[in-house]
């Protein structure tokens, strides 16, 4: 795009930029709502790692992957967590040295500054230079998709943060060719991005304060924040948000667990005779096998057990290393590190109570009113389970947890800049939400202008035979086939006792709280398996697409009211007729054949119209399939007679 640099910059756009420890991200609030800024074929997370390259005193930077991924081949002039340096004095910084690969000095006024050795001597960066790489870097991508220069931005930092933290971020910024126009503490960019704070309707806008608490556990930070909300008493403007007390620790994350299953994977690796017994894998050893960690334990977010198989020897399948990680396994190895953050919780929990005019901890507990999940590690069902527990209520996960900082600050800098949200912020439910049921029709739970908050329940139930597990595919839209409507998202509700057809009793719940987040939860009533989505249904929808939705559905009210009988008509018949079959073979001798012969016939005809209709709904007309399958059910009473004789009979047997 090389008409970028010469565009125009538009003013009126404001981008939101979480410049994180390990990766960046920048975002942007539209009319299409708030979204996450990536080119094609590029991951939406940049990591915050910078290669210096070339000679000292003109030398040139790698962003990203590339940075990061080599790393480890250039550990003295490759540049990671340099936030940990930001605005920090040599003597602040001390603790993280350690951990840092590259040569720390001391700068002017103490500051903490970078070394690199290149060719023909040394330099000396500081963290802002380094940071304003990553933030340029993200600028031009912002500007790649955009189309247009961009010069403004929100930038997020830790609540923590200092002044001079602050102020060495916005420095960057200046270095990048952005002007920073507000920073904003990442807890409460994570609840703008919720829409909490947000009001739509000004005569709602008098209520009381609410508190948010906010658990950000990412690769190599933890931090919770406690935040009160002071709603705004004006239409569009944000409400005030305070951070009232934080806590955490900025050593402890996924890397951690990571950490965990090394040492059990180098254990076992000794034992086998694999691995020498007291000296340290090699660093490639070591980086195979933390990539290897990684990558099962986030498919031990997703699945109960995974499977693991490393060629430790020449290639030969000689020395193989194969073993199955169950979840369980991973939780225990996690319990103590997981722990360490929810005391945190509780400390922050403490702090926040006399703020909030609490007397106790826990009556600080229930005054929290949501609870909003970000970083990474967040995915992990067991820190969902904990978070869930201690503060005595679901957490927000609808938004990927990665880019929810970003996307906050997109809100911000979309507020900023006159915008509204971004998306749609209204009182109701615009566009109707349901499940898809069997046959591809559309289930609807909640109505298209229903108020928020909105709950309904509806029960449903299998269609197979001996299904262990249902698909639940979450829609919205007004039109009755789900291929006609927007999908939301899907879920599967499994480990269900096998059973006939129609037995399951599957209670589905939907809840559209007063953000706006729909969460949809499905429980079989026999074995109390749960799972449950959470999504935001008016992210990504535009009025324009509200309105043609509503247009279309008026079109085809008529037709799409049709194929919804058939659909329904089809899948209802095709279970009379595998009841009445499987009745016919069981009885057998017992019925008279004159009544078989007519059961028969009427089977015959109601599949022959049956199969019509699945392979053209239009071929059929509904009510000409509603008098078949009544011809059959009417026929079919003394059936039921003989079988419930037959039940009575078998069991006094
Ligand atoms: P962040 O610093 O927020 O980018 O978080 C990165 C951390 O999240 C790393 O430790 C990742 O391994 C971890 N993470 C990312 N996805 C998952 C997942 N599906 N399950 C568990 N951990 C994850």
């Amino acid at each position: 795009m090389s008409s970028t640099e010469a565009a125009k910059p538009n003013r009126d756009v404001i981008v939101g930029i979480d410049l994180g420890t390990t990766n960046s991200l920048v975002a942007i609030a539209d009319e299409r709502g708030p979204r996450v800024l990536v080119a094609p074929g590029e991951r939406a997370l940049l990591p915050s790692a910078v290669r210096y390259e070339g000679s000292a005193d003109k030398p040139t930077t790698v962003v990203g992957d590339d940075a990061k991924e080599r790393a480890v081949e250039f550990p003295l002039t490759t540049i990671t967590s340099v936030k940990r340096l930001m605005g920090r004095s040599i003597a602040d910084a001390a603790p993280d040295l350690a951990y840092l690969p590259y040569t720390v000095v001391e700068g002017e006024h103490a500051t903490a500054r970078v070394l690199l050795p290149l060719a023909g001597g040394s330099r000396v960066v500081s963290p802002q230079e380094v940071s304003g790489t990553v933030l340029g870097a993200l600028k031009r991508r912002a500007e790649a998709v955009l189309g247009h220069a961009v010069s403004r931005a929100v930038v997020t930092v830790p609540a923590y943060f200092d002044d001079a933290q602050r102020q060495a971020t916005r420095d960057a910024g200046r270095l990048a060719g952005l002007e920073v126009v507000r920073i904003v503490n990442e807890p409460t960019a994570a609840a703008l991005a919720y829409g909490i704070g947000l009001e739509r309707d000004a005569s709602r806008n008098r209520k009381q304060d609410s508190v948010v608490a906010v658990f950000d556990l990412g690769g190599g930070t933890f931090d919770v924040s406690i935040l009160r909300l002071t709603p705004a008493q004006v239409e569009g403007e944000t409400s005030f948000f305070q951070v009232i007390s934080t806590a955490g620790d900025t050593r402890l994350g996924g890397d951690d667990i990571d950490h965990a299953l090394v040492a059990l994977f180098t254990r076992e690796l000794r034992e086998r005779g694999w691995l020498d017994r007291g000296a340290d894998p090699s660093p490639q050893v070591r980086r195979a096998l933390k990539q290897f960690a990684e990558e099962i334990k986030h498919r031990l977010s997703a699945q109960e057990q995974a499977r693991i198989r490393i060629d430790v020897g020449d290639g030969s399948g000689s020395r193989v290393y194969e073993r199955t990680i169950t979840r369980d396994e991973l939780e225990a190895m996690s319990a103590e590190l997981i722990g360490r953050a929810m005391r945190a919780c509780e400390t922050a929990l403490r702090d926040a109570s006399r703020e909030l005019g609490a007397r106790t901890q826990e009556d600080a507990r229930r005054m929290i009113d949501a609870v909003v999940l970000v970083g990474g590690s967040t995915r992990m069902p067991l820190v969902r389970r904990r978070v869930a527990e201690f503060f005595g209520l679901e957490p927000y996960t609808a938004i990927d947890p990665d880019q929810v900082v970003a996307l906050g600050a997109a809100v911000q800098g979309s507020l900023l800049s006159g915008g509204s949200r971004g998306s749609l912020l209204l009182d109701v439910v615009p566009l109707s939400l349901g499940i898809e049921t069997v046959g591809g029709a559309v289930a609807k739970l909640v109505m298209r202008n229903a108020p928020v908050p909105a709950r309904a329940v509806e029960m449903f139930s299998t269609s197979v035979d001996g299904q262990t597990s249902i698909k639940l595919a979450v829609y919205q839209g007004e039109r009755e086939m789900a291929s006609d409507c927007r999908l939301l998202g899907e879920f599967h509700l499994g480990g269900l006792a096998p059973m006939p057809a129609g037995i399951p009793q599957v209670e589905v719940e939907f809840l559209v709280d007063a953000n706006g987040v729909l969460r949809v939860s499905a429980m079989e009533r026999r074995t109390g398996r749960r799972a449950s989505i959470q999504v935001i249904p008016n992210h990504g929808l535009t009025r324009e697409e509200v309105d043609r939705m509503e247009r279309e559905s008026i079109a085809h009210a008529r037709e799409d009211m049709t194929r919804h009988r058939v659909t329904d008509l089809i899948v209802n018949a095709r279970l009379d007729i595998r009841w009445i079959e499987d009745r016919l073979t069981r009885l057998g001798e017992r019925i008279e054949p004159a009544y078989r012969d007519e059961l028969r016939g009427h089977v015959s005809r109601l599949r022959d119209l049956v199969d019509r209709a699945a392979s053209d709904w239009q071929s059929v007309n509904p009510d000409e399939i509603h008098r078949a399958k009544e011809l059959l059910d009417r026929s079919s009473v003394r059936l039921q007679e003989l079988s419930i004789v037959e039940s009575l009979r078998s069991r006094d047997a």
